[in-house]
């Protein structure tokens, strides 16, 4: 059954309400002080059952997925890869619909999303990756216990990343530069409010817990066929407050990728 893998594992979950470990109760994950969680038998458990809605939608992580199904992103993931150590266990911390953290994962590995609708787009199709809807600031997950953190183009908890990782463990975080989609900037005009990219803030943050080993710049340019141009459209936050089909998808016929990798050691 697709929730045995949460009870396989058990020792790496904690309680996210209070931080205690969890035993197998039933069908149950249930911490010292009983607060207990069901994983789903379709492959995931949600630790933040209130959640408050998202505005990252089902279709937002459907056109995602299929802009990272073509390919657009696979420089990226090889970079990523030739950066990640040798290593037996990988959180992906805001993993969204885990298309990465399937190409990435290691013989234990956990993704996490505050996104009910993304998580179970990931725990589609089954496989052993653990897929967790929880929270980036209280994550469920034991002190010391994995040997990388994967943060890619999502909101970071360098503290909770400090603790969950081992001693000398490895966070890979993926950060939007200058250029990233700059072609949608472009189209959306006065719709968007301008702000000046710079990753120094991103950069100073990490540095307070993190040794920054790396930084590498990923940047490509791509062709786009109209339905593409769609997807590339829905998928992003940039156009949230438009109506997508206000955009003229025809006018969007490339599409920048201008990413940072940050390599950083605790
Ligand atoms: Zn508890």
């Amino acid at each position: 059954m697709s929730a045995d893998k949460f009870f396989d594992q058990i020792s790496i979950l904690r309680c996210p309400v209070c931080g205690t470990a969890f035993s197998q109760c039933g069908a149950s994950l249930r911490c010292q002080n009983g607060h207990t969680f069901d994983p789903s038998a379709k492959g995931y458990v949600n630790f933040v059952p209130n959640a408050a809605p998202s505005r990252y939608s089902r279709e937002l992580f459907e056109a995602r997925r299929k802009v990272l199904e073509n390919g657009f992103y696979r420089h990226v993931i090889d970079t990523v890869k030739s950066y990640m150590p040798d290593a037996n266990s990988l959180l992906d911390a805001g993993c969204g619909d885990g298309t990465f953290t399937k190409a990435l994962q290691k013989q234990t590995t956990l993704g996490v999303d505050l996104n009910k609708e993304a998580i179970r787009l990931a725990a589609r199709g089954g496989g052993p990756v653990l897929w967790i809807v929880g929270d980036l600031t209280r994550l469920p997950i034991t002190d010391a216990s994995v040997d990388v953190v994967l943060n890619l183009l999502s909101p970071a908890n360098y503290t909770e990343f400090a603790r969950v990782l081992r001693p000398s463990g490895t966070l890979l975080k993926l950060v939007p530069q200058q250029g990233y989609l700059r072609e949608i900037r472009a189209l959306m005009g006065d719709r968007l409010h301008k702000e000046a990219y710079s990753n120094d803030a991103v950069v100073a943050h990490l540095s307070e817990r993190f040794r920054l080993k790396d930084r590498v710049r990923i940047t490509d340019t791509y062709p786009l066929t109209k339905e593409q141009a769609q997807d590339f459209i829905r998928m992003t936050p940039l156009t949230f407050n438009t109506n997508p089909d206000e955009l003229d998808a025809d006018a969007l016929k490339e599409i920048t990728i201008d990413v940072e990798l940050l390599v950083a050691n605790v």
